[in-house]
């Protein structure tokens, strides 16, 4: 009988800094508390060049569980060099949610926009600081990443408008503003996988919506990723990681981007 030497590694556990964003690079990086001392407190990181615009907020799991957006989020800071422009990440909006890999923890983030302040449910008080952080950032665009679990479906899409989104874009401006359209041919160009394309989503407004807020409170262009959750999470992240940067260039963001 042979005794195995069992060796234990211990991973130091490292969290994003400013100081390992702004590394070599032409942006600097300003850390910051969405919700400071809540219990929803989560970090944004506002990636800022001389010129201050373009604008563009990234923002992911505002369902815990969708967590590609995240991980796209991280990938893209560490390798992104911004010359021109500012880039602000919230990679964890509902952070509650995102630790424990749930949806959400009372109420679905997504349906309380724009929020109470005075609410005694959190993802309410949340929805409204997230609301307030985007008026005061004034950006030109805000791309909401999110994930769903059944891919689009012409089909099922004329049937029923609130299933499959896997693998889309989602506007809520019925005829498709060119931004829009020329941004998805882009993103499409570098899909190998045609299977696995994007494709516009028409999505009626709905007052509860965060992007229908960022729209019509805020006067802000938004739009929203959907990867298919399905797909192996390298994948997702990919694609995320291909929307991200594809919609900085088209907003006027001018940056490099080597892995
Ligand atoms: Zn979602």
């Amino acid at each position: 009988m042979r005794y195995l030497l069992i060796m234990f590694f211990f991973i130091p556990v490292t969290f994003l800094n400013a100081q390992d964003l702004t590394k070599g690079k032409n942006h600097f990086v300003i850390d910051y508390l969405l919700g400071e001392k809540e219990e929803y407190e989560t970090p944004c990181y506002i990636l800022i060049s001389d010129e201050e615009y373009p604008k563009v907020v990234i923002d992911a799991c505002i369902h815990g569980d969708e967590i590609a957006g995240a991980l796209a989020c991280d990938s893209v800071m560490k390798y992104i060099n911004i010359y021109k422009g500012t880039v602000v990440f919230v990679p964890k909006v509902n952070i509650k949610a995102y630790n424990t890999f749930v949806r959400e923890v009372n109420v679905d983030l997504n349906q309380v926009f724009p929020g109470n302040k005075e609410s005694t449910l959190y993802e309410d008080r949340l929805a409204f600081d997230f609301m307030k952080l985007i008026k005061e950032l004034e950006p030109d665009l805000v791309i909401n990443l999110h994930e769903a679990w059944t891919r689009f479906n012409e089909k099922l899409y004329q049937k029923q408008k609130d299933k499959s989104f896997g693998q889309t874009i989602i506007t809520n401006i019925d005829t498709f503003p060119v931004f829009l359209t020329n941004t998805l041919e882009k993103i499409n160009s570098e899909i190998k996988n045609r299977e696995n394309i994007f494709r516009i989503q028409y999505f009626p407004y709905k007052p509860n919506h965060s992007m229908d807020n960022i729209i019509e409170k805020l006067k802000v262009q938004s739009y929203t990723v959907e990867t298919l959750r399905t797909l192996p999470i390298e994948e997702r992240v990919n694609y995320q990681i291909t929307c991200i940067l594809e919609f900085l260039e088209a907003a006027g963001i001018q940056f490099t981007f080597i892995k």
